[in-house]
């Protein structure tokens, strides 16, 4: 869960880097791209790295389930900031 008090890293994330970038949980940042197709491959491609990490297969699924909303909620949101 992710409340709003730990979206604390709004500084870091503009003066990092003029590239936008999805920065996941483990730390993994994945280029955003202007192909929506694209995008979501890279995701899925990252989600599957972390679904491998877990043995159990339930833990495997919420892990899953868990980086890709992480991941799909930054690409909408910079996909809005860079559409002003
Ligand atoms: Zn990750």
């Amino acid at each position: 869960m992710v409340t709003p008090r730990q979206r604390s890293a709004k500084k870091s994330e503009r003066s990092s880097s003029r590239l936008p970038l999805l920065k996941c949980e483990c730390g993994a940042e994945i280029l955003l791209l202007p192909d929506l197709k694209v995008m979501n491959h890279a995701i899925e491609v990252h989600v599957l790295e972390h679904r491998k990490k877990e043995k159990d297969p339930d833990k495997a699924a919420a892990a899953a389930a868990r980086v890709r909303k992480i991941l799909i909620e930054q690409l909408l949101r910079k996909a809005s900031e860079m559409g002003k």
